[in-house]
């Protein structure tokens, strides 16, 4: 196992994390810069190794993707490593654990990023439907297409690049059903108008729907897939304000794949692992609290892109520069700052514009499952509660075993805790219901014999 004292370990490899890698190398600083991933770019620029430029069109901002990677020439790589575990402190160093190895460094920088966010509805266990992530991701990485007739849905913008995607490679987009009116960003114009890349960038992915005629419909979701061995048809339906069904407005459209997507959850699980603080945002996620530097209530481990907050690519990139600029101990330039203040704003706009109302609630039979590894229903989360007396999402999951299985929680962990809070009669969920379902001490599968050597490190028996 080789063990490197690096002054700075970066975590994901996607905008924020090359960009923290960037910034503390440009800082004089010996950076190790860690990603599952065989290459970097994240989620925003996923690509096939080598291979970037058949799916140029596909991408934003290459210019940037490109000079950031310039940037990290001089990081150690660590590629193709998922991290299982960190430790540490400032005091003793961090140890970051692969399968692989063990990279020491005296700071940590954070970028873990985000994967969609699910609501169950009824049947989405049949095969043919995908988050809305997992199909551009197949066709960003593996240029395959999820299906041959396409429903997209779900609610916020990141709609629009997967529709248009999946229409340029030649797919029939049935239609996008976004459950929100994106009519209301006209009252967000003061956040937009700072950050016109993105009105081009949406006007771009609206001129492209139009080109290949994919049908956009507002305030309207998929509320139930059918199908005997594959999905063969959705069910879409009118939603009123709390996104409860209009009577009589569902609608079957043939498809042989649903693409859904209802935003993004954090990626906590190695934040959490050190302890640091979070919060709940505006979208209903638990994010990682950081102050004007990035710090986390940790000292020595800083935190940028979608884990602190979900807003996007661009902010990413500037979380990530002041991150990497703030690990170096190096003043933090103002016009990033005013750049990372504007790009939440867009942020805080969006997810105004396009919250999770409720209602989805109400699409659900008992008999619906949550959770897809331990096959448990909607029923039996909300059972947890009324019969067995959970008050809190921990608890349901412990009583129901929603969130036990095979993703231990990832899918279905948003969803039990908002199916908790509304049987146990919250108004709201907490920080303390989502860290319930969001802690995983062991990130990813390890070996029990790597498990056993690395204990030591982790303090866990
Ligand atoms: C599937 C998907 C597709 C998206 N596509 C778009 C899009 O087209 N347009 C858009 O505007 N936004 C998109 N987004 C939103 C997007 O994630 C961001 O805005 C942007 O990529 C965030 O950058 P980031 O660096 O915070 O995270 P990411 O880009 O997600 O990068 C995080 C990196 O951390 C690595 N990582 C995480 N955990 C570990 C671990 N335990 N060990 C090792 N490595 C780890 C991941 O492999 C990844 O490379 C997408 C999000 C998802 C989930």
């Amino acid at each position: 196992m080789a063990t490197s004292p690096y002054d700075v370990a970066v975590v994901g490899a996607g905008p924020a994390g090359l960009a923290a890698a960037a910034a503390a190398l440009a800082g004089g600083a010996r950076v190790a810069l860690i990603d599952a991933g065989r290459q970097p770019g994240g989620q925003y620029w996923r690509h096939r190794p080598g291979d970037l430029g058949a799916v140029a069109d596909l991408h934003h901002d290459l210019g940037a993707f490109r000079a950031l990677v310039a940037g990290v020439a001089g990081a150690v790589r660590y590629f193709g490593q998922h991290v299982w575990n960190v430790s540490g402190s400032a005091a003793d160093g961090f140890a970051v654990l692969t399968a692989e190895t063990e990279v020491a460094a005296r700071s940590l920088v954070l970028a873990p990023g985000a994967y969609d966010r699910q609501v169950p509805f009824r049947s989405w266990d049949l095969p043919g439907v995908y988050t809305a992530g997992g199909a551009q991701a197949l066709l960003k990485g593996n240029e395959v297409l999820v299906g041959r007739r396409v429903v997209v849905g779900g609610t916020g913008p990141f709609l629009l690049p997967v529709a248009a995607g999946l229409a340029a490679r030649g797919a029939h987009v049935a239609g996008v059903y976004e459950a929100n009116a994106p009519a209301g960003w006209a009252r967000h114009t003061a956040a937009v108008l700072p950050v016109a890349a993105k009105l081009t960038e949406g006007a771009g992915y609206a001129a492209a729907l139009a080109r290949h005629r994919v049908p956009f419909h507002s305030r309207r979701a998929v509320v139930a897939a059918h199908g005997e061995q594959a999905v063969e048809a959705v069910t879409v339906a009118k939603l009123d304000r709390e996104w409860r069904i209009v009577p009589g407005s569902e609608r079957i459209v043939e498809c042989d794949a649903v693409a859904v997507g209802w935003g993004f959850t954090p990626q906590l699980e190695l934040p959490l692992a050190l302890g640091v603080a979070t919060r709940v945002d505006a979208d209903g996620s638990l994010v990682v609290e950081v102050d004007e530097r990035q710090r986390t209530s940790v000292p020595g481990v800083y935190v940028a892109g979608e884990a602190c907050g979900v807003g996007g690519a661009p902010l990413a990139v500037a979380e990530g520069e002041i991150a990497g600029t703030a690990a170096v101990a190096a003043p933090v330039p103002a016009r990033l700052r005013r750049r990372r203040r504007a790009l939440r704003r867009f942020a805080a706009a969006m997810h105004a514009v396009h919250p999770v109302r409720d209602g989805w609630q109400s699409w659900l039979g008992d008999d619906t499952l949550v959770c897809r590894c331990e096959e448990v229903t909607a029923g039996e989360v909300r059972a947890a509660v009324d019969d067995l007396g959970a008050t809190d999402a921990r608890t349901a999951k412990l009583l129901s075993r929603a969130g036990m299985g095979w993703c231990q929680g990832r899918v279905c962990g948003y969803a039990t805790a908002c199916l908790t809070a509304s049987a146990s009669g919250s108004a709201t969920v907490s920080a303390l219901d989502l860290q319930g379902v969001s802690e995983r001490p062991i990130a990813v599968p390890i070996s029990l014999g790597r498990l056993a050597g690395d204990a030591g490190h982790t303090g866990q028996q």
